[in-house]
């Protein structure tokens, strides 16, 4: 124990001077190494191999460094960490729950929802959360270069019910910033756009993505600016994270929070409570809880709709109105997420 806190820290204090891109190329994605560095037992190595080979692992060090050594329970190691649960294929759980393939009118592009499309700015991730719906999606074959996105921007350009361009993934931010800051270029000059989103997880990976470029294009853009962390439990938040959010704040941008509902991660009263209060302090306003979209690989990870409800009935007696998510579902076909 004593000796991997020393490790953790020397770890922490050799990643203070990579760059976020380096720090990303340095995520473990190795079963072996990955409880190695936590310390864990070999009883959890052949779940890891199991599972990595399904969806491959990936966690950085300035996640790993928020994760108590030798506990195989704790919260941020359950998403990151796979097991052998993974390999069960229970009814009902499919490879694309969302449907999302009949709904690109072109390349890198979702419109399901009026009003705002989605963008698939980059097919990466600067981690591999086990309970992804993405797991087994397809996104090398969505992520378009510079020429290739014409075909979104016409489509943007054309419909002038859009006011919202929403930048989503995989993660947009694990895109490098000169082509971001020419994709907000190019959706800021469309004059029916009046927001900008961005859907992401890299500023609580990795807050050193926060960087004075990704600053730059952000206040620099005309559009209002929402950014939607997505945050599962209060031990992802660290003095960093803090900044990173603050450094988003100064830029303009309006903070809001996802999480998803999870089995052993965040189902309880007592968690979400503390998440929502955590948040706030940090200027993030909770947005939805979503309930897990029925993954093939992710059943263990599910909590049941009745017992989802109870728990948010639960938490509204613990926190003001403006800090409760709206507990949500993805259906695919409908308008709009569904609230429970
Ligand atoms: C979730 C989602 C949105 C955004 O929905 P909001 O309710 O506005 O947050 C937009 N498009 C797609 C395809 C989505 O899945
Ligand atoms: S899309 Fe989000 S939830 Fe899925 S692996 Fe990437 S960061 Fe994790």
């Amino acid at each position: 124990m004593q000796e991997n806190m020393i490790i953790a820290a020397q770890q922490a204090s050799a990643q203070a001077s990579l760059s976020w891109q380096q720090q990303l190329s340095q995520a473990i994605r190795d079963p072996l190494a990955l409880c190695q560095r936590l310390g864990l037992s070999d009883h959890w190595l052949p779940g890891a191999r199991a599972g990595g080979q399904l969806f491959e692992i990936c966690v950085p060090e300035a996640y790993l460094a928020r994760i108590a050594a030798n506990a195989p329970n704790d919260p941020l190691l359950r998403q990151v960490l796979p097991v052998s649960d993974e390999t069960l294929t229970p009814q009902g759980y499919v490879t694309d729950p969302l449907e999302e393939a009949e709904h690109r009118p072109a390349k890198g592009l979702i419109h399901k929802y009026a009003g705002r499309v989605l963008l698939i700015a980059s097919p990466n991730c600067a981690i591999n959360c086990r309970y992804c719906f993405r797991r087994h999606f397809p996104y090398s074959d969505n992520s378009p270069s510079r020429a290739q996105w014409q075909e979104a921007l016409d489509y943007l350009r054309a419909d002038t019910t859009l006011h919202e361009a929403i930048l989503s993934g995989g993660d947009p931010l694990a895109a490098n910033d000169r082509q971001l800051a020419w994709l907000v270029e190019q959706l800021e000059s469309i004059p029916h756009l009046k927001r900008l989103r961005l859907h992401t997880r890299l500023p609580v990976v990795i807050p050193d993505r926060v960087d004075d470029a990704l600053l730059g294009w952000l206040a620099g853009t005309r559009l209002q600016k929402v950014v939607v962390l997505h945050i599962n439990h209060a031990n992802e938040i660290d003095q960093a994270v803090v900044d990173a959010c603050s450094r988003l704040k100064q830029a303009g941008a309006t903070l809001l929070n996802q999480s998803v509902l999870l089995r052993r991660v965040n189902d309880s009263v007592d968690t979400l409570a503390t998440l929502s209060e955590r948040l706030f302090d940090a200027g993030i306003l909770p947005y939805y809880l979503h309930v897990l979209d029925p993954v093939q690989g992710a059943a263990h990870f599910d909590v049941s709709d009745d017992e989802a409800r109870e728990l948010v009935t639960q938490l509204r007696e613990h926190l003001p109105g403006f800090l409760m998510p709206r507990l949500v579902r993805e259906i695919p076909g409908q308008g709009s997420k569904t609230p429970l």
